[in-house]
């Protein structure tokens, strides 16, 4: 028999969804081992994907709207240089503020933290290489699988994180690039070519559909966001596919078709930002010595409760079934932790918002319209354009506007799709409007403080059933 320590839980990843999922434990009095190999807690989110990436897009921002739009607010700029050492710096330091806070945490909930690799010996007991050297191991009444996802490799494309790059090092390039191709119009391509093209690079995304955005963004509003990316400068290669490529010296080649078959042709950048989609990870964690499987897609399979083909083992976050979004991951962790201690959990998979944290941001939950459309559900359609707004208009920021969908007869929110500034902020409130299945009707008659950007959010309430006072 082993002689490794036995835990009420063993947790393997410390992402969002593992560390969420270890406090939890900690705080329903479950002794409790998280074990991460990446030597910082927080997983890709805090590391090198929600964090970092905010930061860049904040702080890249900032410095685009120095340059280019001060004047008809009445501030003169002087000599507006780029430091990207210290933009990067900056990102650094809050990536570094919140992952040691996570470490924090842990001790304050008496969860303990092992630095390695874990992989199953067999069902119950998980052998731990250590990041310091050395092996231990560790026994689980209860084993939790959340390691999480890494980005999709392009065939033939070798990945130096320099030239031919991930959103991970589009999170630290040294330089401005000066062509930047990003393969894949979804929200990493759209982040991360954002960033770089307010920094300066050409930045030209390459799409195999007809609509940026990836899965989920209402069609009417993805094609406002094209307009107004076009307007900041990159450029769109839509029903495009890459067909293959090579990096040669300075510069990365590749063969690019119509989606539709035609004439190809080739694009030239000195840096290629390969973004088309996240894969599950569970490279070395040995599932085989547990019986357990996965699917077509590498996901770990599960049932509703998290529980994989043993009982006692779950799994949760990107590594599984769903959107690969923390805040998703976070539900779980919390969900599977009170399905371990209590027999009981839930997450409405209906209401998970979305956000692209461009500028303007785009943001939505629910359902929309194509989807109604396809399940043949009936709605009504109520729109407000941020142009209409007196907080907009105060803050030259108007590009934009709310839409949503609504059931004819009831009125009950169906959909909610904002491009604008703060969406990602405001969509909140249309989260919670529909988990609580209130009608535009609610909204609209619940007062809206003034002046703010939330009044578009009340007034395309009331567009869905009357008209909107101020459009
Ligand atoms: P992960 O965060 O990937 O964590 C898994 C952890 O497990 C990793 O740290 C890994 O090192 C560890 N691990 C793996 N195998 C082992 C093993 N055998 N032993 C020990 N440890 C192991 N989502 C949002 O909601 N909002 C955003 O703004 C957002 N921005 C993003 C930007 C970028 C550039 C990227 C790439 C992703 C972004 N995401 C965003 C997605 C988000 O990062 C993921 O959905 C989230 O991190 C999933 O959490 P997770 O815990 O399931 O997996
Ligand atoms: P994605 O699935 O959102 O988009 C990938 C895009 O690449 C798709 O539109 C697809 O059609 C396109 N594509 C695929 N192969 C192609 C080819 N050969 N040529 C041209 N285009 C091709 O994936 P992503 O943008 O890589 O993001 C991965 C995950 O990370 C997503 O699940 C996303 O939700 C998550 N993420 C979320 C946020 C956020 O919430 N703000 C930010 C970043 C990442």
């Amino acid at each position: 028999a082993s002689q490794a320590e036995e835990k009420d839980l063993v947790i393997i990843g410390g992402g969002v969804a593992g560390y969420v999922a270890a406090i939890k434990a900690g705080q329903e009095g479950l002794k409790v081992a998280c074990i991460e190999k990446r030597g910082a807690l927080g997983g890709t989110c805090l590391n090198v994907g929600c964090i970092p990436s905010k930061s860049l897009l904040n702080n890249s921002h900032l410095y685009h709207q120095i340059l280019h739009d001060t004047k008809n607010r009445g501030i003169e700029v002087g000599d507006v240089k780029l430091n990207l050492k210290d933009m990067m710096k900056a990102k650094d330091t809050s990536v570094t503020g919140l992952t040691k806070g996570i470490e924090f945490l842990f001790k304050k909930n008496g969860v303990e933290y092992i630095k390695g690799t874990g992989s199953f010996a067999n069902e119950h007991e998980v052998k731990v290489a250590l990041t310091d050297g050395g092996e231990t191991s560790v026994r689980g009444k209860n084993i939790l699988i959340a390691t999480g996802s890494e980005a999709t490799p392009f065939p033939g494309l070798e990945i130096d994180e320099k030239r031919v790059i991930t959103s991970t090092g589009a999170l630290s390039l040294d330089k401005v690039p000066e062509k930047m191709i990003v393969i894949g119009g979804g929200i990493i391509g759209l982040e991360m070519g954002s960033v770089w093209s307010r920094l300066g690079a050409k930045v030209t995304v390459v799409e195999f559909l007809n609509q940026i955005g990836g899965p989920g963004m209402d069609t009417e509003i993805a094609k406002q966001a094209q307009k107004l990316l076009k307007k900041q400068g990159m450029e769109f290669k839509l029903g495009t596919k890459v067909v293959s490529g090579e990096s040669s010296g300075e510069l990365v080649k590749l063969e690019v078709d119509s989606a539709k078959g035609g004439k190809p042709e080739t694009l030239e950048a000195d840096v290629v930002l390969v973004a088309i989609g996240r894969r599950p990870y569970t490279a070395g964690l040995g599932l085989e010595n547990a019986g357990l499987e996965v699917d077509d897609r590498g996901r770990v399979v599960i049932d509703s409760e998290y529980r994989t083909k043993a009982s006692h083992i779950r799994c949760i976050g990107d590594v599984t079934f769903g959107p690969m979004l923390a805040h998703k991951a976070e539900e779980e962790a919390v969900a599977a932790i009170e399905y371990i201690k209590k027999g009981y959990g839930h997450v409405n998979y209906g209401v998970i918002p979305s956000v692209m944290y461009t500028h303007p941001e785009v943001a939505w939950v629910g359902q929309n319209e194509q989807e109604l459309k396809d399940k043949k559900i009936p709605y009504k359609i109520g729109t407000f354009p941020f142009s209409a707004n007196s907080r907009a208009k105060t803050n030259l920021d108007t590009d934009g506007m709310v839409k949503m969908l609504a059931d004819p007869e009831t009125d009950r929110l169906l959909g909610c799709h904002i491009i604008g500034p703060n969406a990602g902020e405001m969509i909140a409130e249309a989260t919670l409007a529909l988990e609580y299945g209130a009608s535009t009707e609610d909204i609209a008659r619940t007062c809206h403080a003034h002046p703010t950007l939330a009044e578009a959010f009340k007034e395309a309430a009331m567009a869905t059933y009357s008209k909107a006072i101020h459009f």
